[in-house]
């Protein structure tokens, strides 16, 4: 059985929080009924006390390792059970949207992952937002996790908004129907970053609205407060 090859492979990976989530909702639903989601925790877990950019940005390149490793893994159990699959972009097709062709956030919202947080990226409860996100869509049916249709910030917390250096967050408490521009204007955060182009050879990748969540705060994931996000 796949899923069970596919749940013995996470186990090896006790630190990847990983998830299904039926895509009934997506345009690609004709081709795959599923996805599978996972998010591989940063490889340091910032806070506003420890960050730096350069900091913050070696530890999305060492998750980015670390998934681009496991992607392959399970490129393999697919390919033997002979399952359709595709592993979709992280980048977005073009500067004007700004949106990835499959949205890793939605379907980790689906999984049962996380919810959105203030700073429209996906909370988990082990990492808060310090987690890189990727998804696999499968033309296979699996479990599915019970999606998140709200938020579970703390009431009246605004520490990610609050940090912003451009006042890209807009403070808006999420549920399941609200919209990305509700939550953030994209282009002024993706503008402060490109500004940086220049001098760092790359958009600055900034995350200080990461940094700041007291979910996933490095101390609480010590301790192993959340578990897997799969049934
Ligand atoms: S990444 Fe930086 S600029 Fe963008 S919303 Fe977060 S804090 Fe603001
Ligand atoms: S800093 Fe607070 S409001 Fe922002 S995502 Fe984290 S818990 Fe939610």
């Amino acid at each position: 059985m796949p899923e069970e090859e596919l749940r013995e492979l996470f186990a090896q990976h006790p630190d990847i929080l990983f998830g299904f989530a039926d895509i009934a909702y997506s345009p690609y639903a004709e081709q795959y009924a599923s996805a599978l989601v996972f998010a591989v925790p940063y490889g340091e877990q910032l806070t506003p006390e420890t960050y730096t950019e350069e900091r913050f940005e070696g530890g999305i390149q060492s998750a980015r390792a670390k998934l681009e490793g496991v992607v392959t893994q399970v490129e393999g159990i697919l390919r033997r059970h002979g399952l359709r699959y595709w592993v979709p972009p992280v980048a977005q097709e073009n500067e004007t949207e700004l949106l990835a062709p499959f949205s890793f956030k939605f379907a980790a919202v689906n999984a049962g992952i996380g919810w959105i947080g203030k700073n429209d990226v996906v909370i988990t409860r082990r990492y808060g937002p310090r987690v890189r996100l990727s998804a696999i869509l499968i033309d296979a049916v699996f479990t599915y996790g019970k999606p998140f249709v709200r938020s579970e910030c703390p009431d009246g917390c605004t520490r990610c908004v609050d940090i912003c250096p451009c006042k890209a967050l807009k403070n808006r408490r999420w549920t399941i129907d609200t919209q990305r521009a509700e939550m953030i204007d994209y282009h002024r955060c993706n503008r402060m970053r490109s500004a940086f182009i220049p001098k760092l050879g790359r958009k600055s990748a900034c995350g200080l609205c990461l940094a700041a969540c007291p979910f996933g705060q490095p101390a609480a994931a010590a301790k192993g407060e959340a578990a897997h996000a799969d049934p």
